[in-house]
């Protein structure tokens, strides 16, 4: 190949797109998209001439569209990927949180390729309305008058904030010193009253708020007293909280309503399948609150989506806020939610129906299974620089839901042998379908429990793809 110096040696684009080589690429992703290659193509190799450059400058139309073919693979490449969560918390917000039981994922299929009634009444062909479609199912399910859907729970505690201080003077609504808690990205309780054109009023210390310090904020101007759970934190030590029955009691006592703000809200009672307890949504509302609001995507394992349950009044005034078309849900999310829902109908069987449960409640003895098959399969890749080995961790629910409890797990610790641990770490953050583990004590850990069998052959074949 002879050497070129200058750009006008370059070849022209229309050449390049006449290359043999070039005719599959434009079947795969037409005229367009490959011409807008190969002039990037030539004008990054017009600027290194430019700059001086000489070899390694490979110029003739097949390296052109050789390089042409790496762009628009790249181009064309989803950026939403699917990835191996090895990460030990099985709820993981940055990974997208619950992963939907199979019957979702059919109704979603379903919802997206053809029409449904999402709002249209099939019995008289009027106009209905989305949330009339899974209500009576979550009132079966929590015990509750009436409930909505909104996109998360985040946009529910909004919406519920905004809907019961909007009207007439009561705007403030009390709340202890210990529950102000910030839940993750921009989402802290007292950012989000404001918003909602709410007053926060604080009673109460960090660790101690007693009846005594909700019954004394009450006023003329208080809206509702409100409780929020400690998701992500615990307080522990000389500390003390009014429970949910003695707020409601207060709060009824003045005939004013006690919100909850659950954030996992379980709807079964997860010490069934030997997970720790956790407070369900029917409990809440038993206890006397009067609005409840939880997450569809921590530990009821559906979409992501915020529901609102409780008094029929009260969430009649919801719906009819400016906010809550703002906030409803897509028919995808309601398409999901039912069936994941229904699963709930049959609690025999719903550790084996709802992925997240599967989860959870995968015994330890079947990751060490899998770890020990595992383990000639990674070391080999890895060569000398690491060693791995089966180890017993703990993996975490996650999402904010039971914060200090853990799940006794098994899976893979890789210490260094002179090799770097971040570096490898990335290695597996690009492999085809990523691997995200967890670097901690210095060692790289990857726990199996969201590895299911069904996996285990995909995640052991891209390990070769590893050696150095
Ligand atoms: C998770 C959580 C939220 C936010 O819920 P999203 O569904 O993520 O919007 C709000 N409050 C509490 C207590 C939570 O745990």
């Amino acid at each position: 190949m002879p050497e070129i110096t200058h750009p006008s040696q370059l070849p022209a684009v229309d050449k390049v797109l006449q290359a043999p080589g070039l005719q599959p690429l434009r079947q795969t992703y037409g005229l367009e998209a490959c011409t807008q290659a190969v002039r990037e193509v030539l004008g990054g190799l017009r600027q290194q001439l430019l700059g001086g450059g000489k070899a390694p400058l490979l110029t003739d139309p097949a390296s052109v569209v050789q390089a042409a073919q790496q762009r628009l693979q790249q181009r064309f490449a989803p950026r939403l990927r699917t990835v191996f969560n090895l990460s030990g918390t099985v709820l993981h917000t940055n990974l997208g949180r619950a992963l939907l039981p199979q019957a979702a994922v059919d109704a979603v299929v379903q919802a997206m390729t053809a029409p449904v009634n999402l709002e249209y009444d099939l019995e008289d062909g009027g106009r209905g309305d989305r949330d009339d479609l899974i209500e009576a199912l979550i009132c079966e399910l929590t015990g509750a008058e009436a409930a909505t859907i909104v996109n998360n729970n985040a946009a529910a505690v909004l919406l519920v904030l905004s809907a019961l201080t909007s009207a007439g003077e009561r705007r403030e609504v009390i709340v202890s010193r210990g529950e102000l808690v910030e839940i993750g990205g921009a989402f802290r309780i007292p950012d989000v009253m404001t918003r909602a054109g709410a007053r926060l009023v604080e009673v109460g210390t960090t660790n101690r708020t007693h009846e005594s310090d909700y019954r004394q904020a009450v006023s003329g101007n208080t809206a509702a007293l409100m409780k929020v759970h400690c998701s992500n934190y615990a307080i522990t030590g000389f500390t003390k909280a009014a429970s949910d029955a003695q707020v409601a009691r207060i709060a009824h006592d003045s005939g004013l309503p006690m919100i909850v703000d659950l954030g996992s809200g379980t709807l079964v009672d997860l010490r069934a399948w030997g997970l720790p307890y956790e407070v369900t949504v029917r409990e809440t509302l038993e206890s006397g609150a009067d609005l409840v609001t939880f997450s569809g995507d921590k530990l009821l394992g559906g979409p992501q989506a915020g529901i609102i349950v409780g008094k029929k009044t009260l969430i009649a005034q919801i719906k009819q806020n400016p906010l809550k078309r703002a906030l409803r849900v897509g028919k995808l999310t309601l398409a999901a939610l039912e069936p994941t829902l229904r699963l709930y109908l049959n609690p025999e069987k719903l550790a084996g129906q709802l992925t997240t449960l599967r989860l959870f409640t995968r015994p330890q003895a079947d990751m060490q299974a899998q770890a020990l098959q595992l383990q000639p399969v990674l070391q080999q890749a890895l060569g000398t620089a690491f060693v791995v080995e089966p180890a017993p961790m703990i993996s975490q629910i996650g999402s904010g839901a039971l914060p200090v409890e853990s799940l006794p797990s098994f899976g893979l610790r890789i210490g260094n042998q002179g090799g770097k641990l971040s570096r490898l770490e990335a290695r597996l953050r690009q492999l085809p379908r990523p691997v995200i583990g967890r670097l901690h004590d210095d060692a790289l850990w990857l726990d199996l429990r969201c590895l299911e069998e069904a996996m285990q052959a995909t995640f052991a074949e891209q390990l070769s793809l590893l050696k150095p």
